[in-house]
């Protein structure tokens, strides 16, 4: 039987998901037993346009180019998963969404005229279909080993839509809210990353997304209640995955309280 073909695609992005691929140690050795990776620059191998049964995209559409390349890489893939909050839900680079791009770009660069970028960052979905979505900023080894070993067998892998805070509690960490008045997006944030930033003493800053019904307005208030005003309370929903619906709304619900 040949072994399935894989490819690990880059648009904009910091690329910081792909190495969670090259960053699965031992795991990457079983994972080249299996699949024949057929594109994935940054490991050096090149064969962007070849035709695989899944195709995984980091970062997202932010350029004319990227645009047509999506559509070609889906055009030659049997299966494709996007890794990380850029690909999944415009990452970083879609705040400029919230702003005039154009006049940014003007105030930046000497020549303008010969940055090509598209007024609106999207997510990869809102330009192709995606059969399936791994969250994160960026997404971790664990996640990429588990959906992998699922497609591989035929499979659909397990969607993570817990509360960051189910995780805090599993992993026995110290609520940061109530401990220190820390304003963390855990309640409203899907899990995947181990309560990696609560057990550390740390907000969660909603770099997973929106889990499974996210309350935004009671957490809203609860910010409020921390001393936020209405403006850093809608810059929480604003991470790397402010181009989810549920985030935007609620930023938009809560910029002008005073
Ligand atoms: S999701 Fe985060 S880590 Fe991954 S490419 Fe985007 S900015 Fe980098
Ligand atoms: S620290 Fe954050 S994620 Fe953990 S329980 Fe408290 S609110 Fe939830």
């Amino acid at each position: 039987m040949p072994k399935p073909k894989v490819a690990v695609h880059k648009f904009s992005s910091c690329d910081g998901c792909q190495l969670a691929f090259l960053d699965m140690g031992e795991d990457l050795l079983t994972l080249t037993t299996q699949v024949d990776i057929r594109h994935f620059a940054e490991a050096g191998i090149l064969g962007e346009d070849e035709p695989v049964d899944i195709a995984f995209i980091e970062g997202s559409i932010s350029t004319p180019e990227d645009e047509h390349r999506i559509k070609r890489i889906r055009a030659n893939a049997t299966l494709l998963v996007t890794i990380g909050a850029c690909a999944t839900a415009g990452g970083l680079q879609a705040l400029r969404n919230l702003a005039d791009a154009k006049a940014w770009t003007a105030a930046v660069y000497a020549s303008p005229e010969y940055i090509s970028s598209l007024d609106k960052v999207q997510p990869i979905r809102a330009r192709v279909p995606v059969d399936f979505e791994l969250w994160g900023c960026p997404v971790n080894s664990r996640q990429i080993v588990a959906a992998v070993g699922s497609l591989l067998n035929g499979v659909v892998p397990v969607d993570e839509r817990d509360k960051v805070c189910m995780e805090c509690k599993r992993q026995q960490a110290v609520c940061v809210v109530v401990s220190e008045g820390k304003p963390c997006m855990g309640p409203v944030t899907r899990t995947g990353c181990g309560a990696l930033c609560p057990r550390f003493g740390r907000a969660c800053y909603a770099c997973y997304g929106p889990a499974e019904n996210p309350n935004t307005e009671a957490l809203g208030v609860r910010l409020h209640g921390l001393g936020l005003i209405g403006r850093e309370i809608a810059q929480q929903f604003l991470g790397t995955t402010n181009q989810t619906p549920v985030f935007l709304d609620a930023a938009q619900r809560w910029k002008d309280t005073p």
